[in-house]
């Protein structure tokens, strides 16, 4: 776990302090309240703080005066037609506050999310800890052959251990350099200046750690995990979202049902793949270059349906 042992104890210290509220609370988001679960070597994900639960996205869309609900049938019903026909602003009354912990090649792809509130750990103000994302075995793999922006086969054996030297060597050079350049200790007991920290963070790689609050509604949070816990987001930033939709899961389970199977596991065909498929389902005999579909988008097809022969 990447928490010192005085942070274990302020998080224990927290969960230990019990406050009396009016406010809607979900037993499987209190269980998650300030916890620490870990991702990738060194990072984390933690609840701080959450808004709202699935009555309140029944409250929001019937704008009702009191709970808002009929019955848990009709809630879950409400919230999958809400869902289906992307009748989004309800969601968007319910809130999360994560602070997360994460590489900072991955916060790169995570900030271009603007739709959340941001505060990030300050490299100007404080020294950053010496703490670099090194890929397990499993995830160390080649560069794909049919994706550019995706990665093939695992490597293995000399090669594998080439990389994770470079990388574990790299990582400690530079952190060597960052801790010398704004090291305040001169020659022979002496004081120089250091070089400022703000300054000396440029040197270290992508791979350092760095940590913020993230906080954001459900609506834009679902856009979020849909990108990112997708099959085609990168290896490291998914797992993130994987770790975040098992909390979203505990905090309104009828919400993320419906995301799930509206969203995560649903598929957007074109009007030229509807027709095809018609045609498909028809009888008929329907070919890429009888689909109106380029070759990619008859692969991206063939993959929507599940690989069912498009030549039937
Ligand atoms: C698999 C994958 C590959 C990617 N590859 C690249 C890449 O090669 N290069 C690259 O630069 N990015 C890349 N991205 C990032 C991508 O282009 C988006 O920037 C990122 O996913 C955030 O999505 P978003 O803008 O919809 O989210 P948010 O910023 O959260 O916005 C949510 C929605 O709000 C609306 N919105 C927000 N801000 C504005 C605005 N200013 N104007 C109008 N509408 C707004 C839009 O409808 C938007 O969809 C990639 C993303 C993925 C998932």
């Amino acid at each position: 776990m990447p928490l010192t042992q005085d942070q274990l104890d302020e998080i224990t210290q927290l969960r230990g302090t019990a406050r009396e509220t009016l406010r809607a609370t979900v037993p499987g988001m209190e269980a998650h309240l300030y916890t620490a679960h870990s991702v990738l070597d060194h990072g984390f994900i933690r609840v701080i703080d959450y808004m709202g639960d699935d009555a309140a996205i029944c409250q929001a869309a019937r704008v009702s005066y009191g709970k808002g609900t009929k019955s848990v049938q009709n809630d879950e019903g409400l919230i999958r037609y809400l869902m289906r026909h992307w009748h989004s602003t309800p969601f968007e009354m319910c809130e999360l506050k994560l602070h997360v912990k994460l590489p900072v090649f991955v916060a790169r792809q995570w900030i271009r999310h603007r739709t959340a509130n941001v505060n990030e750990y300050s490299a100007r103000y404080s020294i950053l800890d010496r703490e670099f994302y090194i890929p397990a075995p499993d995830d160390l793999a080649a560069q794909s052959v049919i994706n550019n922006q995706g990665r093939g086969d695992v490597l293995e054996g000399e090669e594998a251990a080439r990389v994770l030297e470079i990388l574990k060597s790299d990582s400690t050079r530079a952190y060597d350099n960052y801790e010398a350049m704004i090291s305040q200790d001169g020659p022979n007991g002496t004081q120089q200046a250091g070089l400022a920290r703000e300054l000396a963070r440029m040197n270290l790689p992508a791979n350092i750690y760095t940590q913020w609050y993230w906080k954001v509604d459900l609506h834009n949070l679902f856009h979020f995990l849909r990108l990112r816990a997708d099959a085609h987001a990168q290896y490291e930033i998914r797992v993130y979202a994987e770790a975040m939709c098992k909390v979203v899961a505990d905090w309104v389970p009828f919400a993320y049902k419906a995301f799930e199977d509206y969203r995560l596991g649903a598929v957007i065909l074109s009007a030229q793949m509807v027709d095809g498929l018609r045609r498909m389902l028809a009888g008929g005999e329907v070919t890429q270059e009888t689909s109106g579909l380029s070759a990619r988008e008859w692969r991206e097809f063939e993959g929507a349906i599940g690989g069912a022969s498009a030549e039937n």
